[in-house]
Protein backbone atom coordinates (compact mmCIF):
# COMPACT_ATOMS: atom_id res chain seq x y z
CA UNK A 1 0.00 0.00 0.00
CA UNK A 2 1.24 3.47 -0.58
CA UNK A 3 -0.90 5.14 1.27
CA UNK A 4 -2.00 4.27 4.99
CA UNK A 5 -4.20 6.07 7.33
CA UNK A 6 -3.19 7.48 10.61
CA UNK A 7 -4.45 10.63 12.42
CA UNK A 8 -2.89 14.10 11.95
CA UNK A 9 -2.15 16.85 14.08
CA UNK A 10 -1.86 20.28 12.30
CA UNK A 11 -0.85 23.54 13.44
CA UNK A 12 -3.74 26.09 13.53
CA UNK A 13 -3.84 29.89 14.24
CA UNK A 14 -5.24 28.70 17.76
CA UNK A 15 -3.11 25.85 18.66
CA UNK A 16 -3.27 22.59 17.01
CA UNK A 17 -6.16 20.27 15.36
CA UNK A 18 -6.79 16.54 15.29
CA UNK A 19 -8.44 14.93 12.49
CA UNK A 20 -8.19 11.87 10.11
CA UNK A 21 -6.02 11.36 7.07
CA UNK A 22 -4.50 9.58 4.52
CA UNK A 23 -0.46 9.76 4.31
CA UNK A 24 1.76 8.70 1.59
CA UNK A 25 4.71 6.36 2.32
CA UNK A 26 6.68 9.26 0.95
CA UNK A 27 5.62 11.36 3.50
CA UNK A 28 7.21 9.02 6.35
CA UNK A 29 10.59 10.27 8.04
CA UNK A 30 13.84 9.10 7.91
CA UNK A 31 14.30 5.57 9.73
CA UNK A 32 15.62 2.03 8.27
CA UNK A 33 13.10 -0.33 9.56
CA UNK A 34 8.94 0.31 8.09
CA UNK A 35 6.81 -1.72 10.33
CA UNK A 36 3.30 -2.56 9.77
CA UNK A 37 1.27 -1.57 13.04
CA UNK A 38 -1.15 -3.87 14.19
CA UNK A 39 -1.86 -2.61 17.93
CA UNK A 40 -1.39 0.99 19.76
CA UNK A 41 -2.61 2.59 23.22
CA UNK A 42 -3.20 5.71 24.54
CA UNK A 43 -1.07 6.88 27.00
CA UNK A 44 -1.48 10.54 28.81
CA UNK A 45 0.87 12.02 26.78
CA UNK A 46 -1.76 11.06 23.76
CA UNK A 47 -4.15 12.58 25.71
CA UNK A 48 -2.41 15.99 25.98
CA UNK A 49 -1.11 16.04 21.77
CA UNK A 50 -4.88 15.30 20.41
CA UNK A 51 -6.48 17.50 22.84
CA UNK A 52 -3.23 20.29 22.24
CA UNK A 53 -3.28 21.01 25.98
CA UNK A 54 0.08 20.74 26.00
CA UNK A 55 2.94 21.42 23.33
CA UNK A 56 3.48 18.02 22.94
CA UNK A 57 3.87 17.83 18.97
CA UNK A 58 7.10 19.17 17.95
CA UNK A 59 6.63 19.01 13.95
CA UNK A 60 3.84 19.23 11.91
CA UNK A 61 1.84 17.47 10.65
CA UNK A 62 2.45 15.16 13.16
CA UNK A 63 0.72 11.84 13.37
CA UNK A 64 0.67 11.46 17.40
CA UNK A 65 1.19 8.07 19.33
CA UNK A 66 3.74 7.23 21.59
CA UNK A 67 3.62 3.53 21.39
CA UNK A 68 2.98 0.99 19.03
CA UNK A 69 3.79 -3.17 18.29
CA UNK A 70 3.70 -4.42 14.88
CA UNK A 71 5.74 -6.78 12.37
CA UNK A 72 8.58 -5.70 10.40
CA UNK A 73 7.83 -5.28 6.48
CA UNK A 74 11.18 -3.77 5.28
CA UNK A 75 14.61 -3.24 7.26
CA UNK A 76 17.98 -2.28 6.09
CA UNK A 77 19.81 -2.82 9.55
CA UNK A 78 21.11 -6.36 10.32
CA UNK A 79 19.43 -5.96 13.45
CA UNK A 80 15.32 -6.75 12.46
CA UNK A 81 14.52 -8.96 9.20
CA UNK A 82 10.54 -8.66 7.60
CA UNK A 83 8.17 -10.57 9.87
CA UNK A 84 10.01 -9.99 13.11
CA UNK A 85 7.99 -9.14 15.78
CA UNK A 86 8.90 -5.69 17.19
CA UNK A 87 7.45 -3.05 19.80
CA UNK A 88 8.40 0.58 20.58
CA UNK A 89 7.86 3.57 23.25
CA UNK A 90 9.04 7.23 23.53
CA UNK A 91 12.13 8.12 21.89
CA UNK A 92 9.58 11.27 20.75
CA UNK A 93 8.13 8.86 18.37
CA UNK A 94 4.32 10.39 18.68
CA UNK A 95 6.02 14.01 19.49
CA UNK A 96 8.94 14.60 17.01
CA UNK A 97 8.80 11.68 14.56
CA UNK A 98 5.56 10.53 13.14
CA UNK A 99 3.76 7.94 15.72
CA UNK A 100 2.05 5.40 16.48
CA UNK A 101 -1.66 6.42 15.27
CA UNK A 102 -0.95 4.62 11.74
CA UNK A 103 -0.99 1.32 9.84
CA UNK A 104 2.58 1.90 9.29
CA UNK A 105 5.56 3.65 10.64
CA UNK A 106 8.95 4.28 9.60
CA UNK A 107 12.15 4.35 12.64
CA UNK A 108 15.33 3.78 13.30
CA UNK A 109 16.48 0.69 14.22
CA UNK A 110 17.60 1.37 17.61
CA UNK A 111 14.28 2.82 18.71
CA UNK A 112 12.74 -0.86 18.44
CA UNK A 113 12.53 -3.22 20.99
CA UNK A 114 12.23 -7.17 19.96
CA UNK A 115 8.81 -8.58 21.06
CA UNK A 116 9.85 -10.75 24.72
CA UNK A 117 8.85 -14.35 24.16
CA UNK A 118 5.59 -15.00 25.32
CA UNK A 119 4.06 -11.52 25.50
CA UNK A 120 1.63 -10.48 22.34
CA UNK A 121 1.86 -7.86 20.35
CA UNK A 122 -1.89 -6.79 21.72
CA UNK A 123 -0.11 -7.54 25.78
CA UNK A 124 2.55 -5.66 24.61
CA UNK A 125 0.33 -2.50 24.05
CA UNK A 126 -1.84 -3.07 26.97
CA UNK A 127 1.54 -2.21 28.99
CA UNK A 128 2.33 0.36 27.03
CA UNK A 129 4.72 3.36 28.09
CA UNK A 130 2.38 3.32 31.06
CA UNK A 131 3.03 -0.30 32.47
CA UNK A 132 7.01 0.08 30.95
CA UNK A 133 6.78 2.73 33.28
CA UNK A 134 5.52 1.07 36.26
CA UNK A 135 8.01 -1.36 35.70
CA UNK A 136 10.98 1.17 35.56
CA UNK A 137 9.14 2.53 39.09
CA UNK A 138 9.57 -0.91 40.73
CA UNK A 139 12.99 -1.74 39.59
CA UNK A 140 14.09 1.86 40.84
CA UNK A 141 12.64 0.86 44.47
CA UNK A 142 14.29 -2.55 44.45
CA UNK A 143 17.66 -0.78 42.72
CA UNK A 144 17.40 1.52 45.93
CA UNK A 145 17.36 -1.53 48.10
CA UNK A 146 13.65 -1.24 49.69
CA UNK A 147 11.93 -4.15 50.30
CA UNK A 148 8.44 -5.49 51.40
CA UNK A 149 9.16 -6.40 55.06
CA UNK A 150 10.31 -2.52 55.49
CA UNK A 151 6.31 -1.47 55.34
CA UNK A 152 3.47 -1.15 52.57
CA UNK A 153 3.93 0.67 49.06
CA UNK A 154 1.65 3.35 48.17
CA UNK A 155 0.88 4.10 44.32
CA UNK A 156 -1.35 6.94 43.80
CA UNK A 157 -3.37 7.83 40.56
CA UNK A 158 -4.11 3.81 40.94
CA UNK A 159 -7.20 3.27 38.56
CA UNK A 160 -4.66 4.48 35.81
CA UNK A 161 -2.68 3.43 33.36
CA UNK A 162 0.93 3.33 35.11
CA UNK A 163 -0.97 3.18 38.37
CA UNK A 164 -2.85 -0.28 37.67
CA UNK A 165 0.42 -1.66 36.55
CA UNK A 166 2.57 -0.39 39.79
CA UNK A 167 -0.58 -2.28 41.96
CA UNK A 168 0.04 -5.42 39.74
CA UNK A 169 3.67 -5.73 39.82
CA UNK A 170 4.06 -4.38 43.54
CA UNK A 171 1.71 -6.94 44.92
CA UNK A 172 3.59 -9.52 42.32
CA UNK A 173 6.86 -8.53 44.16
CA UNK A 174 5.55 -9.13 47.59
CA UNK A 175 4.20 -5.76 48.78
CA UNK A 176 1.28 -4.77 51.26
CA UNK A 177 0.09 -2.25 48.35
CA UNK A 178 -1.84 0.52 49.67
CA UNK A 179 -4.04 2.26 46.08
CA UNK A 180 -5.10 5.91 46.11
CA UNK A 181 -7.76 6.87 44.04
CA UNK A 182 -10.19 9.34 43.39
CA UNK A 183 -12.76 6.91 42.00
CA UNK A 184 -14.19 4.84 44.87
CA UNK A 185 -16.28 3.03 42.78
CA UNK A 186 -12.86 1.33 41.69
CA UNK A 187 -12.36 -0.14 44.56
CA UNK A 188 -13.58 -3.62 44.11
CA UNK A 189 -11.20 -3.57 40.47
CA UNK A 190 -8.11 -2.18 42.36
CA UNK A 191 -8.48 -5.06 44.74
CA UNK A 192 -8.51 -7.55 41.83
CA UNK A 193 -5.63 -6.33 40.23
CA UNK A 194 -3.21 -6.58 43.85
CA UNK A 195 -4.49 -3.79 46.07
CA UNK A 196 -4.54 -4.66 49.93
CA UNK A 197 -6.10 -0.97 51.01
CA UNK A 198 -8.02 1.58 48.91
CA UNK A 199 -7.34 5.18 50.17
CA UNK A 200 -8.97 8.43 48.73
CA UNK A 201 -6.68 10.37 46.72
CA UNK A 202 -8.65 13.90 48.72
CA UNK A 203 -6.62 12.20 51.66
CA UNK A 204 -3.22 13.22 49.90
CA UNK A 205 -4.03 15.91 46.89
CA UNK A 206 -4.18 19.05 49.68
CA UNK A 207 -1.47 21.26 50.74
CA UNK A 208 -0.03 19.52 54.00
CA UNK A 209 2.50 19.28 56.91
CA UNK A 210 6.14 18.97 55.90
CA UNK A 211 6.05 15.87 58.25
CA UNK A 212 3.17 13.78 58.90
CA UNK A 213 2.66 9.89 60.34
CA UNK A 214 4.79 7.19 58.47
CA UNK A 215 2.07 5.39 56.38
CA UNK A 216 4.70 3.32 54.20
CA UNK A 217 8.32 2.26 53.09
CA UNK A 218 7.86 2.67 49.21
CA UNK A 219 5.88 4.51 46.80
CA UNK A 220 4.96 5.01 42.94
CA UNK A 221 3.35 8.42 42.32
CA UNK A 222 1.97 9.32 39.36
CA UNK A 223 0.34 12.69 40.12
CA UNK A 224 2.93 15.09 41.06
CA UNK A 225 2.01 18.47 42.85
CA UNK A 226 0.61 18.55 46.92
CA UNK A 227 0.39 14.34 46.24
CA UNK A 228 4.09 13.92 45.85
CA UNK A 229 4.89 15.92 48.69
CA UNK A 230 2.33 14.22 51.02
CA UNK A 231 3.43 10.60 49.85
CA UNK A 232 7.02 12.03 50.63
CA UNK A 233 5.60 13.60 54.38
CA UNK A 234 4.20 10.31 54.97
CA UNK A 235 7.07 7.98 53.97
CA UNK A 236 9.00 5.44 56.73
CA UNK A 237 12.68 6.32 57.53
CA UNK A 238 14.87 5.87 55.08
CA UNK A 239 12.07 4.77 52.37
CA UNK A 240 12.07 5.82 49.00
CA UNK A 241 9.31 7.19 46.48
CA UNK A 242 9.86 6.83 42.87
CA UNK A 243 8.15 10.24 41.04
CA UNK A 244 6.93 8.98 37.53
CA UNK A 245 3.96 11.43 36.56
CA UNK A 246 2.32 14.84 37.03
CA UNK A 247 -1.63 13.95 36.55
CA UNK A 248 -2.70 16.46 39.83
CA UNK A 249 0.63 19.04 38.22
CA UNK A 250 3.96 19.53 37.57
CA UNK A 251 4.86 21.19 40.80
CA UNK A 252 6.51 20.29 44.13
CA UNK A 253 5.29 22.35 46.95
CA UNK A 254 6.99 20.62 49.76
CA UNK A 255 9.91 20.57 52.23
CA UNK A 256 13.33 19.13 52.64
CA UNK A 257 12.00 17.51 55.83
CA UNK A 258 11.31 14.02 54.88
CA UNK A 259 15.27 13.61 53.17
CA UNK A 260 16.51 15.78 56.09
CA UNK A 261 15.13 14.55 59.28
CA UNK A 262 13.79 10.82 57.68
CA UNK A 263 16.49 9.96 55.56
CA UNK A 264 13.56 9.44 52.40
CA UNK A 265 14.52 9.40 48.63
CA UNK A 266 12.88 10.36 45.99
CA UNK A 267 13.56 8.83 42.53
CA UNK A 268 13.12 10.20 38.93
CA UNK A 269 11.73 7.74 36.67
CA UNK A 270 12.08 8.38 32.38
CA UNK A 271 10.59 6.04 30.34
CA UNK A 272 11.22 8.28 26.43
CA UNK A 273 15.02 8.08 26.64
CA UNK A 274 15.63 5.45 28.66
CA UNK A 275 18.79 3.46 28.12
CA UNK A 276 17.97 0.10 25.41
CA UNK A 277 19.80 -2.62 27.52
CA UNK A 278 17.65 -1.44 31.10
CA UNK A 279 14.81 -0.83 28.18
CA UNK A 280 15.12 -4.67 27.68
CA UNK A 281 15.08 -5.91 30.46
CA UNK A 282 11.92 -3.69 31.79
CA UNK A 283 10.31 -5.98 29.19
CA UNK A 284 11.59 -8.86 29.97
CA UNK A 285 10.67 -8.51 33.55
CA UNK A 286 6.76 -7.41 32.25
CA UNK A 287 6.80 -10.25 29.79
CA UNK A 288 7.37 -12.85 33.09
CA UNK A 289 6.17 -11.31 36.35
CA UNK A 290 2.97 -9.03 35.26
CA UNK A 291 -0.17 -12.08 35.57
CA UNK A 292 -1.87 -12.46 32.13
CA UNK A 293 -5.53 -12.70 33.57
CA UNK A 294 -4.82 -9.22 35.93
CA UNK A 295 -3.34 -7.66 32.54
CA UNK A 296 -6.74 -8.41 30.44
CA UNK A 297 -9.05 -7.18 34.02
CA UNK A 298 -7.46 -4.01 33.54
CA UNK A 299 -7.60 -3.80 29.46
CA UNK A 300 -10.10 -2.34 27.58
CA UNK A 301 -10.19 -3.42 23.67
CA UNK A 302 -11.03 -0.77 21.12
CA UNK A 303 -10.68 0.01 17.19
CA UNK A 304 -9.03 1.50 15.33
CA UNK A 305 -11.65 4.78 14.48
CA UNK A 306 -12.24 5.40 18.34
CA UNK A 307 -8.51 6.27 19.24
CA UNK A 308 -9.03 9.97 19.57
CA UNK A 309 -12.23 9.30 21.50
CA UNK A 310 -10.21 7.42 23.78
CA UNK A 311 -7.58 10.10 24.00
CA UNK A 312 -10.19 12.66 24.79
CA UNK A 313 -11.26 10.26 27.81
CA UNK A 314 -7.98 9.95 29.13
CA UNK A 315 -7.57 13.42 29.83
CA UNK A 316 -11.35 13.69 31.36
CA UNK A 317 -10.09 10.92 33.59
CA UNK A 318 -12.48 8.22 32.22
CA UNK A 319 -10.07 5.74 31.46
CA UNK A 320 -9.84 2.93 33.69
CA UNK A 321 -6.56 1.02 33.79
CA UNK A 322 -5.19 0.41 29.98
CA UNK A 323 -6.50 1.13 26.45
CA UNK A 324 -5.43 -1.30 23.64
CA UNK A 325 -6.21 0.01 20.12
CA UNK A 326 -6.80 -2.84 17.21
CA UNK A 327 -5.01 -1.19 14.45
CA UNK A 328 -4.72 -3.99 11.53
P1 LIG B 1 -3.95 8.05 33.41
O1 LIG B 1 -4.80 9.19 33.03
O2 LIG B 1 -4.32 6.68 32.97
O3 LIG B 1 -3.82 7.99 35.01
C1 LIG B 1 -3.62 9.13 35.78
C2 LIG B 1 -4.41 8.96 37.07
O4 LIG B 1 -4.06 10.02 37.96
C3 LIG B 1 -5.91 9.07 36.91
O5 LIG B 1 -6.49 7.86 36.50
C4 LIG B 1 -6.32 9.44 38.31
O6 LIG B 1 -6.29 8.27 39.09
C5 LIG B 1 -5.17 10.32 38.77
N1 LIG B 1 -5.46 11.76 38.63
C6 LIG B 1 -5.86 12.40 37.51
N2 LIG B 1 -6.01 13.73 37.75
C7 LIG B 1 -5.69 13.91 39.05
C8 LIG B 1 -5.65 15.04 39.90
N3 LIG B 1 -5.99 16.27 39.46
N4 LIG B 1 -5.28 14.87 41.18
C9 LIG B 1 -4.94 13.65 41.65
N5 LIG B 1 -4.97 12.53 40.89
C10 LIG B 1 -5.33 12.66 39.60
O7 LIG B 1 -2.47 8.39 32.94
P2 LIG B 1 -1.18 7.43 32.90
O8 LIG B 1 -1.29 6.43 33.97
O9 LIG B 1 -0.93 7.00 31.51
O10 LIG B 1 -0.04 8.47 33.29
C11 LIG B 1 0.05 8.94 34.62
C12 LIG B 1 1.08 10.06 34.72
O11 LIG B 1 2.37 9.52 34.45
C13 LIG B 1 0.86 11.20 33.73
O12 LIG B 1 1.17 12.42 34.37
C14 LIG B 1 1.88 10.91 32.64
O13 LIG B 1 2.27 12.07 31.96
C15 LIG B 1 3.01 10.30 33.45
N6 LIG B 1 3.88 9.43 32.70
C16 LIG B 1 5.23 9.60 32.84
C17 LIG B 1 6.12 8.78 32.21
C18 LIG B 1 7.58 8.94 32.44
O14 LIG B 1 8.37 8.54 31.58
N7 LIG B 1 7.99 9.48 33.57
C19 LIG B 1 5.64 7.74 31.28
C20 LIG B 1 4.21 7.56 31.29
C21 LIG B 1 3.36 8.41 31.97
P3 LIG B 1 -7.49 7.88 40.09
O15 LIG B 1 -8.74 7.98 39.28
O16 LIG B 1 -7.17 6.51 40.56
O17 LIG B 1 -7.45 8.91 41.19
Amino acid sequence: MSTFRAVRIDKTETGTSAQWADFDEAELMDGDVDVAIKHTTVNYKDGLAITGKAPIARRFPLIPGIDFSGVVEKSSSPQFKPGDKVLLTGYGVGEGHLGGFAQKARVKSDWLVPLPAGLGMDEAMAIGTAGFTAMLSVQALERFGVKPSDGAAVVTGAAGGVGSVAVALLKKAGWHVIASTGRPQEAEYLKGIGADEIIDRAELSAPGKALGKARWAAGVDTVGSHTLANVLAQTKMHGAVAACGNAQGLDLPGSVAPFILRGVSLLGIDSVMCPMAQRVAAWTRLASDLDRSVLKAMTTHMPFDKVMDAARDIMDGKVRGRVVIDVG
